[in-house]
């Protein structure tokens, strides 16, 4: 589990990792968040010494979280990255998994598409060596979200954006971009298997109504609801959205 982003600094107040005595008589565990605990984590690179928490190297669990969703996690032993590592989409569903070993990946490492279907296996041997990779899965389910590119083909990259707490939780949206065209969807709030087409509008209409953020709007095409041609208009700023009518029509 290397090469992730991990960057993201966030003004923390000197959070603590928290520190809980399990029930079962063992040794303490601790969990610490790399965006919360950012400034206390070195992970000396990733062929580097071992990761280290306040200076000392680090035994316990190693988390990114958006709220209570876990985007991965990490257990280490005394710096190194041993036991269970995960990944998940950002909504929930688990993208990858694998074991570790005194930081060395270690047998089948899977991953699964957003929908839930195995999209790849690789299989390390005991010195660490990647001696399989299966990818031939077959296609995601039918009633999964299209992966690629309406528009050109290409594969969809899944986005997610966050939104600040606006009268309660901390929340994310999920949209798929394409590399090659830059196609944006959105996946629809009702459930069926389709991805709504955004534009970013310009001029007036770019700006949201609500936090007054310039050009953060992305707008749906348009469609008509109760006689009225409207549009679907999300801010990335602050995460609010509403349907703006635009004009009425027969
Ligand atoms: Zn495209
Ligand atoms: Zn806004």
């Amino acid at each position: 589990m290397t090469g992730r982003e991990h960057d993201q600094d966030v003004d923390g107040e000197g959070r603590q990792a928290c520190e809980t005595q399990p029930s079962d008589g063992g040794a303490p565990k601790v969990r610490i968040d790399w965006r919360l605990d950012r400034r206390d984590i070195d992970d000396g690179g990733i062929d580097g010494p071992p990761l280290t928490y306040q200076g000392v190297p680090f035994t316990g669990e190693v988390v990114e979280a958006i709220g209570d969703q876990l985007l991965w996690q990490d257990f280490y032993v005394d710096g190194y990255q041993h036991g269970l590592a995960r990944q998940w989409w950002a909504d929930g569903p688990l993208m990858a998994e694998g074991l570790m070993v005194w930081g060395h990946c270690r047998g089948v490492f899977r991953s699964w598409n957003h929908d839930g279907t195995l999209a790849k296996e690789q299989v390390f041997d005991d010195a660490e060596e990647l001696i399989e990779v299966r990818e031939d899965f077959g296609p995601a389910r039918p009633d999964a979200l299209p992966r690629s590119c309406p528009q050109c083909g290409l594969d969809l990259v899944q986005e997610i954006t966050r939104h600040a707490a606006h009268g309660g939780q901390e929340g994310t949206d999920e949209w798929w971009r394409c590399p090659g065209c830059g196609f944006l969807g959105r996946p629809d709030l009702g459930g069926r298997p389709i991805l709504h087409p955004f534009v970013r509008p310009t001029g007036e209409d770019g700006d949201c109504v609500f936090c007054g953020g310039e050009e953060c709007n992305r707008a749906s095409e348009t469609f008509v609801r109760d006689g009225w041609l409207c549009g679907w208009v999300v801010c990335m700023a602050c995460g609010r959205e509403n349907v703006r009518r635009i004009k009425r029509v027969r």
